[in-house]
């Protein structure tokens, strides 16, 4: 079966799987706290596909990739940005050879932990740095693009801009938000939901939403918000497994499978269109999620 695009396969009203996370999936199998997780792609790669089938295995129809930290920025701190495009690339190659020729691979473009507002980059060097991830992700077999946990608006754009511009895959574009002590929702920057994701689909991207941030109670205002600006664009949501909890000085999270597949009516409602998890959720998670939308249709 040819699988095509993502947003044709969601003109059909289908509600997709995506994955759970990658990062506490790889610190449970042996990362350590100082490690560079990309540089496991090559290390590791039994481990990290590993993580990628138990997804699969669990129902996802689309997984992510371990690149999120693989821009040349962080992998500068490890002394690996001269090997920026190996490890992007080797890291695409994994999860496609678990996604199968069913399943899409959607790689993972994480923020680079610069800001333009400290004056230590412009937005032509965000620009350049994502086009160089961005190219070595298509080169290694992705669909798409997610450009996720962000929350400044010019950084976010320069990544979907590269991304589009670049390369010829679906792009997504997911921020993260917090809340405020009003009850709403903008990210560590400041941005509004409608703000961000009308920028993003201005900039090129296909499909927009949230990921990470606090539980997953604030999603379905999220979900709202952003189709309220824009009714027809498909809208990802992959949120943690509840607020962390700090036990013996790790961050434990705490929201059980069961618990955040209750909230998927909710989200199908206000119009989500694709479901996956972020940080602390499973393959258990993502198997809830499957069956709470299997057994809806
Ligand atoms: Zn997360």
């Amino acid at each position: 079966m040819n699988r095509g695009k993502i947003t044709d396969a969601l003109k059909s009203g289908r509600i997709l799987i995506a994955d759970g996370a990658w990062g506490t999936a790889l610190h449970s199998r042996g990362l350590k706290g100082g490690e560079c997780p990309e540089l496991w792609n090559v290390e590791h790669p039994d481990l990290v596909l590993e993580v990628a089938a138990s997804y699969i295995g669990a129902g996802s129809n689309m997984i992510e990739t371990n690149t999120f930290g693989g821009n040349r920025y962080k992998l500068e701190h490890f002394d690996l940005g001269d090997r920026t495009a190996e490890l992007n690339k080797a890291g695409v190659e994994i999860s496609r050879k678990a996604a199968g020729e069913e399943n899409w691979v959607i790689a993972s473009i994480g923020p680079t932990g610069k800001m333009t507002v400290m004056g230590d980059v412009t937005e032509e060097d965000f620009y350049n740095v994502f086009k160089e991830q961005a190219i070595a992700l298509e080169a290694g077999g992705a669909d798409a693009i997610v450009v996720e946990t962000m929350s400044a608006i010019d950084e976010a754009i320069a990544a979907v801009k590269a991304a589009k511009e670049n390369t010829n895959l679906e792009i997504i574009s997911t921020f993260t938000y917090e809340p405020t002590v009003q009850g709403e929702y903008r990210t560590m920057m400041g941005v509004k939901p409608a703000e961000a994701a009308t920028a993003a689909v201005n900039a090129g991207a296909d499909i927009v939403g949230a990921n990470c941030g606090k539980g997953y109670e604030g999603m379905k205002q999220i979900i709202e918000e952003i189709r309220n600006v824009l009714p027809d664009i498909p809208i990802i949501i992959q949120a943690n497994a509840g607020l962390p909890e700090l036990v013996n000085g790790e961050s434990v999270f705490p929201a059980s499978p069961e618990e955040m597949a209750a909230q998927n009516p909710l989200w199908i409602e206000a119009g989500v269109n694709i479901i996956g998890g972020c940080c602390g959720t499973t393959d258990k998670h993502i198997r809830a999620i499957r069956n709470a939308v299997d057994s809806r249709n």
